[in-house]
């Protein structure tokens, strides 16, 4: 559904390219993302989330690199079919509730809205509205204006807007970035069973541990790139259903890093060799600058350096 190869963003400020500063949102970001897969999306703030889902979105577009939703190259995309793009193929949720939905609407009419863009006939909007709303758990909200609605409701709502025309893919940035934990729940499960129920490829930045630990894969982002990501299986897989990576019995004595049963972190492997190690495992270690590499029959190892002296600032 999602292929980004080498994905970069560079964003210019000031007024004369001569002048301005420029910022490297995205450095080379590599992520593929399976058609009818939930996923979340962490890392820092500033880390280039929102940059790359407005990427995807259809709402910016790539410095260099490759980004392709649903066999569609968005680097190329023009004009009438960007616009076609943005309103058939993406659906999208902001962290603000707010921003999702017009104001004077009611739930129902915000929900009709896209499709009036979009050409469908007046009686299937209403039909797919009720649908949709029903779907998300806010039947009874239908005719009423986001002002009568909790942020919870509002933001079920603005689901149900984003689902409007059956996109191919949906992006929430931070989607309960404004809300308490029980309603983060609750949006989480609507996300959820829009996956599920419609076959929507969902993916969903997030700070929430708690969205993070209910999905099948979590993939990091760090300054710009995707450096790690973690995989969690039903525990009966165990070690062997993992390829062969050696389980998490190797990772034992890491403070909870990797302590739960199948749970298994992964590091993203660039085309050119390029790994980056989760900085807990770097830390924890004292890996700093150089580490010494032993390759084995069936796994590499990775060793501090002992020849050099440890630095006093381990990490950054
Ligand atoms: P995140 O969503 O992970 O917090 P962003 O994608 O918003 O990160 O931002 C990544 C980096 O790009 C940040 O350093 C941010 O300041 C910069 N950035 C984002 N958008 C712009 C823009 N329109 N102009 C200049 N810099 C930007
Ligand atoms: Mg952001």
């Amino acid at each position: 559904m999602v292929v980004c190869e080498s994905l970069v963003r560079i964003f210019r400020t000031g007024t004369r390219a001569r002048d301005g500063v420029e910022v490297q949102a995205l450095q080379g970001l590599d992520l593929t993302v399976r058609e009818g897969e939930l996923l979340a999306l962490v890392g820092a703030s500033g880390s280039g989330k929102s940059t790359l889902l407005a990427i995807l979105a259809g709402l910016d577009t790539p410095s260099a690199g490759t980004a392709r939703v649903a066999g569609t190259d968005l680097g190329t995309l023009k004009g009438r079919a960007r616009t076609v793009y943005r309103r058939r193929t993406v659906g999208t949720i902001q962290q603000q509730t707010a921003a999702n939905l017009l104001p004077y609407l009611t739930a129902r009419e915000n929900v009709q809205l896209p499709m009036g863009y979009a050409g469908v006939p007046r009686r299937r909007r209403a039909e797919r509205a009720s649908g949709l709303l029903g779907l998300m758990g806010i039947a009874e909200a239908a005719d009423r204006t986001p002002a009568m609605l909790s942020g919870g409701e509002q933001q079920r709502v603005a689901i149900a807007v984003a689902l409007a025309n059956e996109p191919r893919l949906l992006l929430a940035d931070e989607p309960t970035g404004e809300l308490d934990t029980a309603t983060s729940e609750e949006i989480f499960d609507a996300l959820h069973t829009a996956n599920t129920e419609l076959g929507t490829t969902v993916l969903i930045v997030t700070h929430d541990a708690l969205v993070a630990d209910q999905v099948s894969r979590t993939v990091r982002i760090r300054d710009g790139r995707t450096s790690a990501e973690v995989l969690r299986r039903p525990r009966v897989a165990g070690a062997g259903g993992l390829g062969g990576l050696g389980g998490a019995g190797g990772l034992g004595g890491l403070g909870g890093v990797d302590a739960v049963d199948g749970e298994q972190e992964y590091a993203v492997l660039d085309r050119v060799g390029r790994l980056q190690l989760p900085r807990e495992f770097t830390e924890s270690l004292g890996l700093a600058d150089r580490v010494r590499l032993v390759l084995e029959a069936d796994h590499i190892e990775v060793w501090p350096d002992r020849d050099q002296p440890r630095p006093d600032g381990v990490g950054e």
